[in-house]
């Protein structure tokens, strides 16, 4: 059992002890809780949101992303640099509780495991985790500095590491004093590293040894309560938040979006606001994601807009965002009691500049880097909902597509009429109510209307004729699927838009949809079912890997290429298809395949997605060529797309580097091997040629 010193200098130290630690948890307890109300207060200033839905999803991700640090181990230098600290802290949690019971109870010892000699390992291990994760820390901050940083507040880090960096040492040595002194629980040897530093206090009396371990004692539980009462005020208040945002993130497919209830008569008295205009038009979960930020930089270093040296930075929406909620919070709060309105600045452009909020192709890829799950796309498209159906402020070329939506149901504006033309050399049936067929291939827009995503169409249907599927399309029926709308920023226009295609599909009673477009694929599997439509959706990539696994799709020409895969962001990331696009290219006779640097959960945007399609990029280097030079690198001679967006973009991105690289589409690749040339087929099997568009 642990001896107490009572040699007298200590002894009335000892008996004020209790009363001085009772003092200052309750001065360190006060100011945290104090904090922690006013914090809780920012939240409830929030709009409410749903996130209390499928909790084993939940418990998985607290059991991966907190516990496991998942996200942060992507990259394994400050990956393990943070779990160090992360999983040192939790195991440390067993010397704070047994450090402030020591001062009511010297032989106090957590029941069933305390002071046990492998408790003591663990904790003397962890203990040097941490210092070693504090040294990583302060590495990749001083010497490495890496350019994700810029903006964040290092300054404040610094302290941080060093009030950590103090906890563990006074710990250690705490340890040590108690080894030079013999009064230490656990066996020497079990807590090597203490051990190793209790020559250090060998040579001293034992009053002087009590009086360091004394010192030491006291040092370690005053920097914990100083912890405690200071992270909360500080810009690094994500260290008690992030495991509850993560709790909180979505658990649905990355690219859903949360639908807005919208309320005619309330709109029409002017007396309901659409998206996120001032900082309480933010659900609470977005408020809560502006705490858990750790300001790492991740998200910017992964930003295909930042990357390309435009304004726009994740972090730094989330960072500008918190300021200003702790500035204007207070009075916000004070207002909502008082019944008032309170103050509402306008977010856009006094905390983020409209620009910004322009320049995001929602391509999810500092979502998938966030290592406490900030859901950064949620936020620029209720920015973006303001600015539209609120403020009716966007740039000039998204009006012609809202235009273009609102009139023709497409945004490339050509009649509907037309939709089907790319298919009227291929007898493809176009599909009358409750005929479906096994599949109904929803074309999209540009697939519809763009002369080379047209070709995609045409080789999906000659590929799926080849193997002889039953589908049909829906012809003039077939509305822009909503997406452009929606990312734009017109919740309005996407949920008429969707309400008539569901209304369609039900009515024709579409069994299997396939797509070929990732963004159809998002809104029609992920999004519809939010407004009553719940389809089975499969992306061609599915389909075509389906048909070369059962034999009923056989490829009997040599394609001789080098493929260089991209992933599409809406496949990809939105909804986690990586394999099934390479099974298919690995199938091909003849044909190599070789990755880019970024691929799979890192692949880069093409620069279509988040309705940038249709935007002019004035500021920076085009997203595509960025994309279309490293393909090009790779020295691959095709670059292989799942996506109409990303054959679009990156043909152009091709062409500007004089045709560098050939982009095909892997239904073109399909059609080349399998032999379906153009002006093959007799329409879906079993079904007469029906085309009639
Ligand atoms: S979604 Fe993509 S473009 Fe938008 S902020 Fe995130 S990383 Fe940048
Ligand atoms: S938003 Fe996430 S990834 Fe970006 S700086 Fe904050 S914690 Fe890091």
């Amino acid at each position: 059992m642990l001896r107490p010193i009572t040699h007298d200098p200590l002894l009335a130290f000892n008996l004020i002890g209790p009363a001085f630690l009772l003092l200052a948890v309750a001065v360190a307890g006060g100011l945290f809780s104090r904090r922690a109300h006013q914090l809780y207060q920012f939240v409830r200033l929030g709009q409410p949101v749903d996130r209390l839905d499928d909790l084993p999803k939940r418990m998985e991700q607290e059991a991966t992303v907190v516990l496991g640090q998942r996200k942060l181990l992507q990259r394994l230098g400050p990956g393990l640099m943070h779990a160090f600290i992360f999983w040192g802290f939790i195991v440390l949690l067993t010397t704070i509780v047994e450090a402030f019971a020591e001062v009511f109870q010297p032989t106090f010892a957590i029941p069933l495991f305390g002071r046990s000699g492998w408790l003591g390992l663990v904790q003397d291990i962890f203990s040097v985790l941490v210092i070693i994760g504090i040294g990583m820390a302060l590495y990749y901050r001083k010497v490495k500095r890496p350019e994700r940083f810029k903006g964040s507040h290092l300054e404040e880090a610094d302290f941080i590491l060093a009030m950590i960096f103090g906890i563990m040492l006074t710990l250690l040595f705490l340890n040590a004093t108690r080894i030079a002194a013999g009064i230490n629980e656990s066996p020497a040897r079990w807590t090597p590293v203490s051990n190793a530093i209790a020559p250090l206090f060998r040579h001293m009396s034992h009053d002087v040894q009590g009086f360091f371990e004394r010192l030491f004692l006291w040092s370690h539980i005053l920097l914990v309560l100083g912890f405690l009462a200071y992270i909360p005020y500080s810009k690094h208040l994500h260290i008690f938040v992030s495991e509850l945002n993560v709790f909180f993130a979505n658990t649905k497919a990355r690219g859903w979006l949360r639908p807005l209830h919208i309320d005619l008569d309330r709109l029409e008295g002017g007396d309901v606001r659409l998206g996120a205009g001032t900082v309480q038009d933010l659900t609470w979960k977005e408020i809560l994601d502006l705490y858990a930020c750790t300001e790492c930089g991740r998200c910017q270093s992964v930003c295909p807009a930042w990357n390309t040296g435009k304004p726009l930075s994740p972090k730094l929406i989330v960072m500008n965002l918190r300021d200003h909620l702790f500035q204007v919070g207070p009075g916000l709060v004070q207002a909502k009691r008082a019944g008032e309105p309170g103050e509402s600045t306008p977010l856009n452009p006094e905390v983020v500049e409209d620009e910004v909020v322009w320049d995001c192709v929602t391509c999810g890829a500092c979502m998938e880097e966030c290592p406490v799950d900030i859901e950064h796309v949620d936020h620029i498209v209720d920015m973006r909902r303001n600015l539209v159906m609120g403020e009716s402020r966007f740039p000039p070329e998204a009006g012609t597509l809202l235009r273009n939506l609102e009139s023709s149901s497409n945004p490339w504006g050509q009649p509907q009429s037309s939709r089907a033309e790319w298919a009227k050399d291929l007898g493809v049936p176009v599909l009358e109510d409750g005929q479906a067929p096994e599949y109904l291939y929803w074309v999209g827009c540009a697939g519809s209307f763009d002369d080379r995503a047209k070709r995609i169409s045409q080789a999906v249907a000659r590929v799926l004729q080849k193997a002889g599927i039953a589908f049909a399309i829906l012809g003039p029926r077939e509305l822009c699927n909503g997406d452009p709308a929606r990312r734009i920023g017109n919740e309005y226009l996407y949920q008429e838009l969707a309400r008539q295609n569901i209304e369609t599909l039900t009515k024709v009673g579409a069994r299997t949809i396939v797509v070929n477009c990732p963004h159809c694929f998002n809104t029609i599997k992920n999004e519809y079912p939010d407004f009553g439509g719940r389809f089975e959706v499969i992306h061609h990539s599915q389909l075509f890997g389906r048909l070369l696994k059962e034999g009923r799709l056989r490829l009997t020409q040599e394609v001789q290429e080098l493929v260089a895969y991209h992933d599409p962001c809406y496949l990809g990331r939105h909804n986690g298809i990586y394999d099934q696009p390479r099974e298919v290219l690995e199938r091909v006779p003849g044909l190599s395949t070789t990755e880019m640097h970024r691929h799979r959960q890192r692949s880069f945007c093409c620069g279509a997605g988040g309705s940038r399609m249709w935007l002019e990029e004035r500021i920076g280097k085009r997203i595509n060529t960025e994309r279309t030079e490293e393909a090009i690198s790779t020295g691959a001679t095709v670059l292989g797309v799942a996506c109409p967006y990303c054959l679009i973009m990156l043909d152009d991105g091709s062409k500007a580097k004089g045709e560098a690289i050939r982009v095909l589409d892997l239904a073109q690749i399909l059609e080349l091997s399998a032999g379906a040339e153009p002006g093959e087929g007799e329409g879906a099997a079993g079904q007469p040629p029906a085309y009639r568009a």
